[in-house]
């Protein structure tokens, strides 16, 4: 082997749903949106000057920064700002996680969190969930170096109470629990109101769900201003100018409209409720779901074969090859139109098959 070759780096990546581009395709695989972004936001990019990128950004993101802590009613110190939740958490680990002890998180969440943990070396714990896909929060009061919980959990939709989400970040006043919030505007509990008390406490959310713009790459972490100086600190050590002009302007107006933003998650969440409604009578169970995804499995027909069935009609869902959870399918929340688009094909597919 060539010398040099032992210099790389092997890290086994993230590997995102697919992104696949068919006409008539019904795309309800990585929890994206299905309404256009806030009208503001379409104005702001018909306005934008071009002229302007000749300049470099605001290093410090202060356009959305402000936004933020103005929509909140936070402090801009404590507000830190990201090219998406993505880029947020992984700024998290290197400012956060540098402890000898293994950060904890569950075995079934967000594939990002053991990647991170292997690409910035910090040591990990994985806590299986309970047989319900449910935290137990006393696991979670054993020594550690930081926690990281999604709520509500993806892929799972489960919503953990406030009341255990504040046990676990009262018994754990030594370290950082961070408490990742992508999809908590679709009817989770959010921890935003416990800064104030817990200064360890540090809350992540996204533009990607429920501000329709996962394209543009926006996301956000509130908590104690010494938690935000450290993470500022590093991403300055890192790439001074992460959110490119575009974003920041667009995103402003995005936090803007909070009515749109309202109603947006409104529809999405009736859309839900009467998607469950019929899936269940085609003998699917689910967790009770907050957020904009259901996570489906039914009594007869194998997740895998529906996948694949879905697939050929051009009906992109995720299907995860994971232990314990590959019986299951993701099943985010389109439009109306979409989704009984869907249901009807389940119920033809499962009756042609025999499976109901
Ligand atoms: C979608 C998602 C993210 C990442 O979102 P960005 O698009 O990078 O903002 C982070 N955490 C969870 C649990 C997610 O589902």
């Amino acid at each position: 082997m060539e010398t040099w070759k032992k210099n790389l780096r092997e890290i086994e990546p993230y590997t995102p749903g697919d992104q696949p581009n068919k006409a008539g395709m019904i795309k309800i695989n990585t929890n994206e949106n299905p309404y256009p972004p806030a009208p503001g936001v379409l104005k702001a990019i018909k306005e934008f000057e071009p002229d302007k990128l000749r300049l470099y950004p605001n290093p410090e993101s202060l356009p959305i920064v402000e936004a933020l802590a103005d929509f909140y009613g936070r402090k801009k110190e404590e507000v830190f700002v990201g090219v998406g939740s993505d880029d947020v958490l992984a700024i998290a680990y290197m400012a956060l996680f540098n402890s000898d002890k293994p950060i904890l998180f569950p075995d079934i969440t967000y594939s990002f969190y053991d990647v991170w943990a292997k690409l910035f070396r910090v040591p990990y714990r994985q806590i299986p969930l309970d047989e319900n896909f449910r935290i137990k929060k006393e696991d979670y009061y054993a020594e550690n170096g930081g926690i990281l919980l999604a709520n509500p959990n993806a892929p799972t939709s489960i919503s953990e109470s406030l009341e255990n989400i504040e046990d676990i970040i009262k018994n754990n006043r030594d370290s950082i629990v961070i408490i990742d919030e992508a999809y908590v505007d679709f009817g989770g509990n959010s921890v935003l109101p416990l800064i104030d008390r817990y200064d360890n406490l540090l809350v992540v959310q996204t533009f990607s769900k429920a501000r329709s713009m996962a394209g543009m790459r926006v996301g956000y972490a509130i908590g104690n201003p010494v938690l935000i100086r450290a993470m500022n600190d590093v991403k300055y050590s890192f790439n001074s100018y992460t959110m490119n002009l575009p974003a920041l302007t667009f995103a402003v107006e995005a936090v803007r409209d909070k009515t749109y933003f309202e109603d947006t998650i409104q529809k999405i969440i009736r859309t839900r409720s009467w998607v469950m409604d019929d899936l269940k009578k085609l003998g699917f169970s689910f967790p009770d779901s907050k957020a904009n995804f259901l996570f489906v499995t039914h009594k007869c027909c194998p997740a895998k074969e529906l996948y694949e069935a879905m697939k050929r009609e051009n009906i992109f869902v995720r299907y995860f090859n994971k232990e314990r959870i590959n019986n299951y399918l993701r099943v985010s929340i389109g439009t109306d139109e979409e989704m009984k688009k869907v249901v009807v094909f389940l119920e033809e597919y499962l009756k042609e098959n025999n499976y109901i």
